[in-house]
């Protein structure tokens, strides 16, 4: 065994941040161990991945599945768990020192509040997490000591910008957003679009749920959330600003009007990185960015009229309480009617912010009612998709 390895939890491993979160651990095997793989129902390479890293815990969400990873696992030291439960007692273990939230959706909840509970830093993917329960998640956090490290690209840029200014404050935080596939297209096009359109993103291959959520603008309503808690600012210090090329990764404005950015070529393996890495920086050998590649770096507003699940993110955040967590819930369900072809493109709108209206509103939720506040928001969704679908 190196000294001074991090063992890492890495929840969601079979993903889009889980596999290349392992390509970053692979980089630096002096810096980083696994200790904990996670995956909901790819089986296979759950397995393929555990016999190359050789964590001492492996956990398989489906049950069904559980037998299969536990046989193909017997003959070398490491548990075999399953079900969603099981992701709370592992994030907790000893030999733990860092929880690297990969997993998509809601999900990723009550494991990142065991492993706060439990003194655990948390390397943040999972930022419905944060959109659900950020007032909950937050000060917990800082009641038991442990640093929430952002891996979204736009959050990890600000956090870098943000080194050095404890002592200042923030006036704004801009968040770019790429824009996604649909950049400029208008309601009419918009109602056409196919599941098969949708998935393209011009600039990241990410998991399907935020792919979409990119498309719709949803994805940059939840970092908006995200960004507020993270950094401790309101909605009127959070602007959104389009910049197709993905290469400004987001930027903060202080008081004297000064504005820091942070940049380089979208590669997700960067803000993956640096959370595991913080407070350093390890040399590494990716692609350099070359401003003679991109004369042009371009800035322009969002269409909110057109895209308007970004102007309900920032209605949940003013609105506060379990607004967010409803928002949340009703795309995760909207979501996934698109993705099975029930609802249209500019429905999943619809479904959300009619489902913002007829959830209802606590001002002051505790777990449990985020819990079942979660569970409620599904129900009004699905019934939603029921009566609407094509
Ligand atoms: P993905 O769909 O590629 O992977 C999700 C992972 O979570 C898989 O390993 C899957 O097995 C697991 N999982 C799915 N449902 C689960 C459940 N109910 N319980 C437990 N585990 C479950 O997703 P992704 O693109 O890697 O995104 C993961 C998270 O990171 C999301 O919250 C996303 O918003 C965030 N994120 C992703 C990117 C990106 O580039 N992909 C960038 C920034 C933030
Ligand atoms: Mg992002």
């Amino acid at each position: 065994m190196v000294v001074n390895q991090k063992h890492i939890a890495i929840l969601g491993s079979t993903g889009s941040i889980g596999t290349q979160t392992l390509e970053v651990i692979s980089l630096h095997p002096n810096q980083f161990k696994v200790a904990v793989l996670t995956a909901q129902s790819n089986a296979t390479l759950l397995i393929q991945q555990a016999l190359e890293f050789l964590p001492s815990h492996v956990v398989i969400g489906d049950e069904s599945q559980y037998s299969q990873v536990k046989e193909a696992l017997a003959h070398l030291p490491i548990e075999v768990h399953a079900g969603a439960k099981s992701l709370e007692y592992v994030v907790c273990l000893d030999e733990v020192d860092v929880v690297l939230t990969a997993l998509v959706g809601y999900a990723g909840l009550l494991p990142t509040v065991r492993a706060i509970e439990a003194k655990k830093p948390i390397a943040l993917a999972n930022k419905e997490t944060l959109v659900v329960a950020g007032a909950l998640i937050m000060p917990l956090a800082a009641k038991m000591g442990v640093p929430i490290l952002p891996v979204d690209s736009e959050h990890s840029a600000i956090f870098q910008c943000l080194m050095g200014e404890s002592h200042n404050p923030i006036e704004k935080v801009i968040l770019t957003a790429s824009g996604g596939p649909f950049r400029s297209w208008k309601r009419e096009q918009l109602a056409k679009v196919t599941r098969e359109q949708a998935l393209k993103h011009p600039n990241w291959t990410m998991g399907a749920k935020i792919t979409i959520d990119s498309a719709s603008l949803m994805n940059k309503g939840l970092e908006v959330i995200e960004a507020a808690w993270l950094f401790q600012v309101n909605a009127n210090q959070i602007d959104v600003v389009v910049h197709p090329q993905s290469i400004v990764h987001s930027l903060v404005q202080f008081q004297d009007g000064s504005i820091k950015a942070q940049l380089g070529l979208p590669d997700m393996k960067l803000p993956i990185q640096f959370a595991l890495a913080y407070p350093n920086r390890l040399e590494v050998d990716f692609p350099r960015f070359n401003f003679a590649a991109y004369p042009n770096l371009t800035f322009e507003e969002p269409d909110l009229a057109t895209f308007r699940n970004l102007g309900l993110a920032f209605k949940a955040l003013d609105k506060g309480g379990n607004m967010p967590c409803i928002l949340n819930a009703a795309n995760e369900i909207a979501v996934a009617a698109f993705l099975e072809d029930k609802i249209g493109f500019l429905e999943m709108s619809d479904l959300i912010s009619e489902t913002m209206e007829r959830g209802t509103f606590l001002a002051n939720p505790t777990l449990e009612d985020y819990v079942q506040s979660d569970q409620l928001s599904r129900e009004l969704a699905t019934q939603w998709v029921v009566n609407n679908s094509k």
